[in-house]
């Protein structure tokens, strides 16, 4: 009951996957009085915690169930908690999703990853516009096929 009313809670940015498939849910508690959720932050540059908290409330509010929220930050999160599904999800959406796992930590300031592939017309053949997309958590590339702008996903 309580992960099905979490699966059906949107990322507040990137409304086709669910915070359960971003990887931020790290345990639920229930007591006889609360349900006890742990939510480890994305990007703490995102504003998005702030959503993920109002959402969560709200969703829960409408069941009718107390919920208490409480924010672990330690291990910190990265993009290798996306689920599989996730990645396929965003693909879809038009964000390429992030091709390695954490491996180019580094990147997210300097560079880019090599192989970044179009969500369009899934050529590898593609270039990085500017270190920041949409959000600051997305890099801006383009393709060299298509020539269609999208939106990466950085690895953290
Ligand atoms: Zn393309």
């Amino acid at each position: 009951m309580v992960w099905s009313i979490l699966k059906n809670i949107p990322d507040p940015e990137i409304p086709v996957i669910s915070i359960v498939e971003l990887g931020v849910v790290r345990s639920i508690v229930i007591t006889d009085e609360v349900v006890h959720i742990k939510i480890t932050p994305t990007y703490s540059g995102c504003p998005a915690i702030d959503r993920f908290v109002d959402d969560i409330k709200a969703s829960f509010k409408r069941h009718e169930i107390p919920v208490e929220i409480e924010f672990v930050y330690s291990p910190a999160w990265t993009t290798a908690w996306l689920t599989d599904e996730a990645k396929v999800k965003l693909e879809k959406y038009g964000i390429a999703p992030p091709v390695e796992n954490s491996e180019d930590k580094g990147l997210l300031f300097q560079g880019g990853p090599k192989q970044v592939r179009c969500p369009q017309c899934k050529s590898t053949n593609t270039k990085l516009v500017s270190q920041f997309g949409s959000t600051a958590c997305k890099a801006l590339y383009s393709c060299n096929d298509c020539l269609e702008p999208f939106d990466y996903f950085k690895c953290i």
